[in-house]
């Protein structure tokens, strides 16, 4: 039996909580918000399941100091430590990889995520790290990882290591000499066909379920939890996507079977009285999968019992399925709007119309869902008029009620993505250094600068602050979870509007700060709606 951590080491900052795991654009929050890691915690219950102790050590979540969690660390002494990085804190991961190893000279530690997956190589030349397992199934290889290590058992694609590593017995599929005393082998392309019914339900009390049940913007009713229904989205293009172009590429797509994932909703609600259950895959399952899910539902009364979100896309449903979907008492739907110009949509094979994003957000708000958009800000091509028009067309959806909630970010090109290929091709990034790819500021050139584009993000913040959605919401107002909700809602914004602040200009107490975000609201509460730019009507 293998002692295994799977943990995530505070990250020390004053930029805010940083998100992870399915955060698939990265961004520290100033209000804190834990994201339940489902792909680790699926790769926790595997490695428990198999016999081996598992301990997981969310730092992060936990609000501990790096110190307190190197001594936790050093106190369970394990052999191997398994870590989750991204590309804005590999650099801090390298460096912690360096000092862990001088601690605990005899721990073994691997990295998984969606950077090491696009290259695996630069962590082995910066860190002392031991194994890389990319892909998105890391859970299924690295169960293979240690059966293998002690079993002897065929490794699976995916995984790479030093070849003067005498735990692998296989022989590499390739190997890179990165210098004369320094060769990785691999066991080939990233495994990515395991069947996921095949997963056992994930052990929420070894992975603390409880740390990532109340502080989310996506739940309403706690406490609530996360599931993961499909890897990842069955759209799998949008070239800005960092999960579907390295762990989650296009043609891997899987998804749980309606009988599968109802299970494990079920086995949740009664364990664990759950009252909200959202779903990340990247888009859930449409079609006769959705339709079954939702009858299964609906025919075992659990919608009674739990209310549902999930990610999708704006083109994907018709109102039948919304209505069915409201029926089996989904809430909080959330939608990749990107942007209200369709060369943007375009450039970004996003798939859709313009149309659709308020076709779509109509038809699924009238059947009573609440529809939550997220909205970029700062592609290379788009003029400040196209991004005053993006926050024009947000306004116009939360004044007619279509949109309830939204996410403002600056859109940043992640390596690994066609969008960063592109950027790169044509000279269009300011800068490579990984740590700033952490959305305070854009890391694109675009014909606006950084400081309109901070600006204009905090004003897309301020895009529900219409008179007509302000009243609405105070009508809607009905019990102690609404005015809770409310609450962090509020909440929530101030702290968004300070994560964009154009100076960075934060902590409540600070006069700039709000004088720029009134200046923000008061520019979305006495403008109309409607006012459209020249040349960009839009068919409802
Ligand atoms: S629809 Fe969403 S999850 Fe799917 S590829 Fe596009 S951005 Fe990624």
């Amino acid at each position: 039996m293998l002692q295994i951590v799977i943990g995530y080491p505070p990250i020390e900052t004053t930029k805010g909580t940083p998100l992870l795991s399915q955060n698939r654009q990265f961004q520290y929050f100033n209000a804190p918000t834990y994201i339940y890691p489902m792909v680790p915690a699926y790769a926790a219950t595997l490695l428990k399941d198999a016999g081996h102790k598992v301990y997981w050590m969310d730092g992060i979540a936990e609000n501990k100091t790096l110190i307190e969690w190197e001594k936790e660390l050093a106190n369970v002494r394990p052999d191997y430590l398994i870590v989750e990085t991204k590309a804005p804190v590999i650099k801090f991961h390298w460096k912690e990889i360096k000092n862990l190893k001088i601690q605990n000279p005899n721990l073994k530690i691997i990295l998984v995520g969606d950077h090491i997956t696009f290259n695996p190589l630069e962590s082995f030349e910066n860190c002392p790290v031991d194994y890389i397992v990319t892909g998105g199934d890391y859970d299924f290889v690295l169960k293979n990882l240690f059966d293998h290590i002690t079993k002897k058992t065929k490794l699976e694609g995916g995984v790479y290591w030093r070849v003067s590593d005498k735990s692998i017995k296989q022989k590499p599929a390739a190997m890179n000499k990165l210098s004369p005393a320094l060769k990785i082998g691999n066991s080939g392309p990233a495994s990515l066909a395991h069947n996921l019914d095949e997963l056992p339900f994930m052990d929420r009390d070894l992975t603390k379920w409880e740390l990532y049940a109340y502080e989310n913007g996506n739940y309403k009713y706690k406490p609530a939890t996360y599931m993961y229904s499909g890897r990842d989205c069955w759209w799998n293009r949008c070239t800005f996507c960092v999960w579907d172009h390295t762990i989650n590429p296009r043609g891997s797509y899987r998804s749980f079977s309606p009988e599968r994932l109802f299970s494990e909703v079920k086995y949740v609600v009664d364990k664990y009285n759950v009252r909200e259950i959202f779903d990340d895959a990247g888009t859930m399952f449409v079609g006769p999968k959705l339709k079954k899910f939702c009858e299964l539902l609906i025919e075992s009364g659990y919608n009674k019992k739990v209310v549902y979100g999930c990610n999708m896309r704006f083109n994907a449903l018709t109102k039948d399925f919304y209505e069915l979907m409201k029926k089996a008492n989904f809430r909080f739907l959330l939608y990749g709007m990107e942007s209200a110009n369709q060369k943007t949509l375009d450039k970004l094979d996003k798939g859709i119309k313009v149309e659709d994003i308020k076709n779509g957000a109509r038809i699924a708000s009238q059947a009573g869902l609440e529809v939550h958009a997220t909205v970029m800000l700062g592609y290379p091509w788009e003029s400040y008029d196209d991004a005053k028009e993006t926050i024009r067309l947000a306004r116009e959806c939360f004044d007619k009620g279509y949109f309830s909630s939204m996410q403002a970010t600056i859109v940043i090109s992640y390596p690994g993505t066609p969008l960063w290929k592109e950027c790169k091709e044509k000279g269009l990034l300011k800068t490579e250094n990984y740590e700033e790819y952490d959305m305070r500021k854009p890391v694109m050139k675009t014909p606006m600068t950084d400081s309109q584009i901070l600006e204009l993000t905090q004003e897309l913040y301020s895009a529900f602050f219409t008179p007509k959605f302000i009243a609405r919401k105070i009508m809607s107002i009905r019990n102690v979870d609404d005015i809770k909700f409310f609450a962090m809602a509020a909440k929530r914004l101030i702290a968004h509007l300070m994560d964009f602040d154009k100076e960075q200009k934060r902590g409540v107490l600070n006069p700039k700060f709000w004088m720029h975000s009134i200046k923000a609201m008061g520019s979305q509460l006495f403008s109309s709606a409607n006012s459209k730019l020249p040349g960009r009507e839009i068919k409802a």
